[in-house]
């Protein structure tokens, strides 16, 4: 029988179990799958843990997320296409959900197809390697709680284990004797540490712009981020600044490029994470940086120099959980033989076209469009539920537009689900007032 390794059940890699799983329920014939979680349970970076470092079991912690951590786009934008919001919680809900509820939403739909027998959990890949003679892969991997090494062999691997996780820690000058704490956005986990305290981070992408957000909300006394090239430029409340990047950092004062300095408490490196898969040889590896077009990667899936092994959900994203989706039913169909990969010429032609427009992209906007261009290809080559991605890309010029008016208050915002058609009812209150993140709060009428 076929064996197909799936590394990872986060949002990709449980869309890889579901894409199966509604093959069978439809009389395929489907391979054995088998899923390796390095957690104890699924959800990926959404299964929050407090810890950081190292794990229970010596391994580097996967979460990167808080508590307290909202969606930081609407719910309508990420949507399965296959199991509505609505379907899970059996009312409409508010549109900016805390992480505890997305959560919930991403496991409901894979108990519901009954798959968690395919997960081995607490079970990290410590190696894979291909064999061009027998053309099958050898996965060796680590049951922790058994403490048992073991290898298996697989026609095909599936690489779902993130990329949002490993840090990317630059050097600054003077950062070794600053009299304060210092620490990455991975290893952020209560805004509350930070009450009544100066906070400088550095960077300006969504978890800068997020944790400062958090940091504000929750009573730091002040905030500033630092940008290389340009701010956010958000309508920033009052205690909340910007300025250019840090050239160097004494006892607990940071000195900026514009020549001003601040004194300050803490330093939250918000410089991004590397694509990093220590359990891949050289000849499997996936080696881009964190962009809209992966390097290395045919349809955004298909690894270039393997095309038994893919990866999924390696872009930059502003689609998520149904981009996810659309390249799991993509690899799945291409595994069972339904789709076939066009000849190297044709791929390769394929890529340039799509990284040549990757490089005209100008701003969000252009973005958005590109990556919702690239979910309806997929999308159009398989049996996912087709829906409405023009629709989807409006909501998320919505989005931009309300995060541009309010910047503390666009999560009190309601959209339109492109799935059911209804309206999502408001918050019963305003995000900023909201301190409580449980689901019963959430749910609550
Ligand atoms: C702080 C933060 C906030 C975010 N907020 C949002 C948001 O509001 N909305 C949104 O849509 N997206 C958000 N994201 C983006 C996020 O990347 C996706 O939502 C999603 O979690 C990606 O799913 P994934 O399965 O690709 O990766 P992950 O969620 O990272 O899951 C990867 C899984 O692979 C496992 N794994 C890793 N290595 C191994 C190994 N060697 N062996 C076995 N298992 C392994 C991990 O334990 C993990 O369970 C956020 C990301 C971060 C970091």
């Amino acid at each position: 029988m076929t064996r197909v390794a799936v590394i990872g059940a986060g949002p990709s890699g449980t869309a890889q179990l579901r894409a199966f799983q509604s093959a069978a329920q439809k009389g395929a014939k489907i391979p054995e799958i088998v899923c390796f979680e390095k957690q104890a349970d699924w959800g990926g970076l959404w299964n929050y843990t407090w810890r950081t470092g190292l794990d229970q079991y010596g391994e580097p912690v996967h979460g990167s997320m808080y508590r307290y951590l909202w969606s930081n786009g609407p719910k309508e934008c990420l949507e399965f296409a296959d199991y509505s919001f609505e379907e899970h919680f059996g009312q409409p809900i508010a549109s900016y959900p805390p992480r505890a509820v997305l959560w919930d939403y991403i496991k409901g739909r894979v108990e519901k197809a009954n798959v968690k027998d395919w997960v081995r959990f607490n079970t990290p890949v410590r190696m894979v390697n291909f064999d061009e003679e027998t053309q099958k892969f050898t996965v060796t991997a680590h049951d922790r709680v058994k403490d048992v090494m073991y290898d298996e062999e697989f026609d095909h691997v599936v690489v779902a284990s993130g990329h949002f996780s490993t840090p990317h820690v630059p050097y600054f000058e003077g950062v070794e004797s600053f009299n304060g704490r210092v620490l990455h956005a991975h290893d952020f986990r209560d805004a509350r540490e930070f009450k009544d305290k100066d906070v400088l981070l550095v960077g300006r992408s969504y978890s800068a712009e997020d944790i400062g957000s958090q940091c504000w909300k929750y009573g730091a006394r002040s905030v500033t981020t630092t940008y290389r090239s340009k701010p956010m430029g958000f309508n920033w409340p009052e205690r909340f600044e910007e300025r250019p990047l840090i050239t160097h950092l004494k006892g607990k004062t940071a000195y900026f490029k514009d020549g001003s300095s601040k004194e300050i408490d803490a330093l939250i490196l918000c410089t991004g994470y590397l694509h990093h898969f220590p359990f891949l040889p050289d000849s499997l590896r996936l080696k881009t940086a964190n962009r809209l077009w992966s390097d290395m990667l045919h349809k955004g899936v298909v690894f270039e120099n393997n095309p038994k092994l893919f990866y999924l959900g390696m872009q930059d994203q502003f689609y998520t959980f149904n981009m996810f989706d659309a390249q799991a039913w993509y690899v799945r169909d291409l595994i069972l033989g339904r789709i076939e990969l066009p000849a190297e010429a044709e791929l390769k032609a394929d890529f340039d076209k799509w990284r040549a427009r990757e490089e005209t992209l100008e701003d969000a906007e252009q973005m958005i469009w590109f990556q919702g261009d690239y979910v309806q290809e997929l999308i159009d080559a398989t049996d996912y539920p087709s829906f409405d991605i023009q629709g989807t890309n409006k909501t998320f010029m919505q989005w931009e537009h309300h995060k541009a008016e309010d910047i503390m208050g666009f999560r009190n915002n309601s959209y339109r689900s492109l799935m059911t058609g209804t309206m999502s009812p408001k918050h019963h209150t305003p995000w900023l007032e909201e301190l409580d993140d449980s689901m019963e709060a959430y749910l609550k009428n």
